[in-house]
């Protein structure tokens, strides 16, 4: 008994095995086809102005639709990504996508509101971001000052020199900077001294329990007192909540995002939306 046992959990195990390391080439392949397929698109998600209530920003967030459909979140084919360096034409096309939605904006008569991309570490180890970033600028036509770019621990962790030179050249040219999921790092606050950082993203684990947790509302006054301090702007990411709102203009926060104000949407909701809340300022 003992040894069948054995047996079919080997031969279970030897099946997974095959499964896992089919699904991961597929994944692979699937990933390659996807970008020459043109699969993958971007949600916008929208950043407000907590003294006005206005939609300032949109950031942009990638899912990937399959074939047969199915919507894929950033999580599930990001890491894979970026194993195989397939995210460097990934953010290119995120980059070139972004640019030329939010350059059609004001051609639409919406207000010239920002466009936040994500970058990923990886890319400064493959490729020259400045330049990937200027093309992207030049082929969209967008104002520079537009355009956010959010880091994370990763890309700040790595080889300071290099990173800081991009940063800088693209800085020069007018492009913001944020550092995302702030406060969930481990040395924070070395990088608001070393980078040329616009605006801190409080990560949404604080914003989560703002209500019930004493040591969240420390942290995120903390970080709101700290960017302020060094004439940086503060947004707080995962706003779900009427309290959380209250709770964070309270605490002096410049912007907010989150589901409370809109899950990510197709970029012609969006506009939509801009519109919408631009007619009611103006007829108002
Ligand atoms: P992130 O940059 O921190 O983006 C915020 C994530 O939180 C998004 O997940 C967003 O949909 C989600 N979110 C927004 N508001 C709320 C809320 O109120 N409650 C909750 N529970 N979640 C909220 P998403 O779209 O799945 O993206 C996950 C991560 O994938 C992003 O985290 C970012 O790190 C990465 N990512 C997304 N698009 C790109 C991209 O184009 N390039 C790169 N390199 N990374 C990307
Ligand atoms: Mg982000
Ligand atoms: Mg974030
Ligand atoms: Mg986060």
């Amino acid at each position: 008994r003992a040894k069948a046992d054995g047996r079919d959990g080997f031969r279970a195990f030897a099946a997974d095995m095959d499964t896992s390391a089919r699904a991961i080439t597929v994944l692979e392949s699937d990933l390659r086809r996807a970008l020459v397929r043109n699969e993958f698109e971007l949600h916008y998600q929208p950043q407000v102005d907590l003294a006005t209530g206005r939609i300032v920003g949109a950031e942009a967030l990638i899912r990937w639709r399959r074939e047969n459909g199915d919507l894929v979140s950033p999580g599930e084919f990001l890491p894979r990504a970026e194993e195989n360096g397939l995210i460097v034409p990934i953010n290119e096309w995120v980059l070139r996508e972004a640019c030329s939605q939010a350059a059609s904006w004001p051609k639409l008569g919406l207000p010239p509101i920002r466009i936040a991309v994500n970058l990923s570490g990886v890319q400064f180890r493959k490729v020259d971001v400045r330049q990937v970033v200027l093309d992207a600028l030049e082929a969209s036509e967008l104002d520079p000052t537009r355009l956010e770019l959010e880091l994370t621990e990763t890309i700040l962790l790595q080889d300071t020199g290099t990173v800081v030179g991009q940063l800088k050249a693209l800085q020069e040219r007018g492009v913001t900077f944020s550092i995302d999921d702030f406060g969930t790092g481990y040395s924070s606050l070395a990088y608001v001294k070393n980078f040329p950082v616009d605006r801190l993203k409080i990560d949404r684990s604080f914003v989560d329990n703002l209500k019930n947790d004493a040591n969240d509302a420390a942290i995120v006054r903390a970080i709101i007192n700290l960017g302020h301090s060094l004439d940086l702007e503060v947004i707080a990411e995962g706003v779900e909540t009427a309290a959380q709102v209250a709770h964070l203009r309270a605490e002096g926060c410049d912007e907010v995002q989150g589901f409370y104000f809109g899950r990510p949407m197709r970029a012609p909701d969006l506009v939509e939306l801009v519109r919408r809340e631009t007619l009611l300022v103006r007829t108002a």
